[in-house]
């Protein structure tokens, strides 16, 4: 499952990093919100680098959609719904800067963008409330949002919010474009290279374990999707979404980025490719490792566009996941309350593309004393995530049960027999993972590509039970979304370490 966005030629990639330097600041993940914080920081003379575990955008950026749109799905109603006006027009204001400044970056390195009107729209007469509240709540933020009915689609929508003149673009064009911009500039990147745990020297600089040797650095900068370090706790307060994209060739796609504001979420926008227009849809999406059937859902991102797209056929399929925060807004600032030397930025809730560039802003604003205006909004640690604290222990009972019913249902599984060749036959069948049980430990078992390997099932992070990922051939963690390869290696999400061998072996 690659992305229409990876699925091209891209640059080398940077070599892993060569132990024992130190630099003023080392930015740990290469997605946009890394990228774009490590440029600010050149342009501010500061020595900063890149360590990246995978490559440079290969998680949620290289994965998106690719809107940047002000008109956000059902964003601007659901934080009015939780903060005041003020909050809202500054959220708002932050994306209006962020996106301004991604538009301008791909003017002057000439990347390709499209401008389109961006819908929120109703798919049932029900939904029209939430379409009605966006509309009430867009305005309240100073955007010129209007209803419309005329939507020239094929699919059923009973009405909805638009705001004209929004953006698309090809978020890997922008990422390998930072990385030429970075390279120009010196700034070492390194790929290649997982960071697994951090501590202080003499209470100075932090120290970066990575699988490649140390790095120190005076300031460190998680922008790694969910931050790795539990410190400031901040994965109790982020639910991990996981969703599915296809991109078809169609007879004529749609103009226009539409998303719907009742679920089944519908995400639809066109991209120009080698094929010509492509129809992008996504959706269909669930909580990290919290379905027991993941291909159904892809497959039904395919099934509903050909019902109204009956030519459509997928060229790519792919999927991805975000984290959206309890209280509705993006996180970037310091880890812990006055720890101003280790950085975060989370919880984009499936808008980080113009979030991560102001995000970014305000995490360099905070590193060179120059705060940006909406420091305040991405605050990490403010009175109003009080506020947040019932949807948070909702979604900690739900972490809570998840717990309980990982290691329940793996202590229920079938004791486990030795998979070799001789007994074969008791393989998982290929491309299918199961539980079973050594004692009381719970192994995770998987066949793919004719390999069958076996897995403590117990995710390193905080002790969950994985779950297999039929669409992805993958192990997820449906505590706080990390997701492991068939081998155990990390993926994604905030466990540094993979998966143990399985006990005995
Ligand atoms: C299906 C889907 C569709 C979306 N569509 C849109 C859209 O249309 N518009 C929009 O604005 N937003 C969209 N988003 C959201 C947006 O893509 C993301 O919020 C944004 O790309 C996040 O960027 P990031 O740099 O914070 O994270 P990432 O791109 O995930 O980058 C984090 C990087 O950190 C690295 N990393 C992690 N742990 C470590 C470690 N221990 N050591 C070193 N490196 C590490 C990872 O390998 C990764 O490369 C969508 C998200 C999803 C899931």
């Amino acid at each position: 499952m690659t992305s229409i966005w990876l699925n091209t030629h891209r640059p080398p990639a940077h070599p892993p990093l060569t132990p024992g330097r130190r630099f003023d600041v080392v930015v740990v993940g290469g997605g946009l919100t890394g990228l774009v914080t490590a440029l600010l920081l050149a342009e501010q003379g500061v020595a900063a680098a890149v360590v990246e575990a995978r490559r440079l955008g290969s998680v949620t950026t290289g994965n998106t959609t690719g809107k940047v749109s002000l008109l956000q799905g059902t964003r601007a109603s659901a934080i009015a719904h939780r903060h005041s006006e003020r909050v809202l027009r500054e959220y708002t204001d932050a994306n209006r800067a962020g996106q301004h400044w991604l538009v301008a970056y791909c003017a002057e390195h000439e990347i390709p963008v499209q401008r389109e009107a961006a819908y929120t729209y109703a798919q049932t007469e029900s939904g029209l409330s939430a379409v009605r509240a966006e509309l009430a709540a867009t305005r309240k933020a100073g955007l010129e949002t209007e209803f419309v009915t005329d939507l020239d689609v094929p699919f059923p929508q009973y009405g909805a919010v638009r705001l004209e003149n929004q953006v698309q673009l090809d978020a890997i064009d922008v990422i390998d474009a930072l990385a030429a911009d970075l390279d120009a500039r010196g700034v070492p990147i390194f790929e290649g290279t997982r960071v697994q745990s951090m501590h202080s020297r003499d209470g100075d600089d932090h120290v970066l374990r990575t699988e490649h040797g140390e790095v120190a650095a005076r300031t460190v900068v998680l922008a790694t999707g969910t931050p790795i370090l539990d410190r400031g706790g901040f994965f109790a307060r982020l639910n991990p979404q996981r969703s599915y994209a296809a991109a078809f060739a169609v007879q004529r796609p749609p103009r226009g980025m539409y998303l719907s504001a009742d679920s089944p979420v519908r995400s639809l926008r066109y991209c120009p490719s080698e094929h010509g227009d492509l129809l992008l849809v996504g959706g269909s999406g669930h909580g990290v490792g919290r379905t027991n059937d993941a291909h159904a859902h892809a497959d039904d991102v395919v099934a509903w566009t050909q019902r109204w797209f009956p030519d459509a056929e997928p060229v790519y399929r792919w999927s991805a996941q975000d984290y959206r925060p309890s209280g509705e807004l993006p996180y970037a600032g310091p880890i812990l309350p006055g720890h101003d030397r280790i950085l975060v930025a989370t919880g984009y809730a499936k808008w980080g593309l113009a979030n991560a560039v102001a995000a970014a802003h305000t995490l360099v604003g905070r590193i060179v004393g120059k705060p940006s205006p909406w420091q305040s909004v991405f605050d990490t640690w403010n009175p109003r995530e009080l506020a947040a604290l019932p949807t948070a222990v909702r979604d900690n009972g739900e972490v809570a049960l998840r717990f309980s019913k990982g290691w329940l249902s793996a202590l229920a599984a079938p004791i486990a027999r030795r998979v070799t060749g001789a007994q074969a036959d008791t393989a998982p069948a290929e491309g299918s993972g199961r539980l079973e049980r050594r004692g009381l430990r719970p192994c995770a078992v998987s066949t793919v590509d004719g390999q069958t390997r076996r897995l403590s099932a117990v995710c390193p992070h905080l002790g969950g039970i994985v779950a297999w990922n039929d669409a992805e051939s993958s192990w997820d963690c449906p505590l706080h979304g990390s997701r492991f390869a068939p081998d155990g290696t990390v993926l994604e999400g905030p466990a540094t370490t993979a998966l143990a061998p399985a006990a005995g072996d």
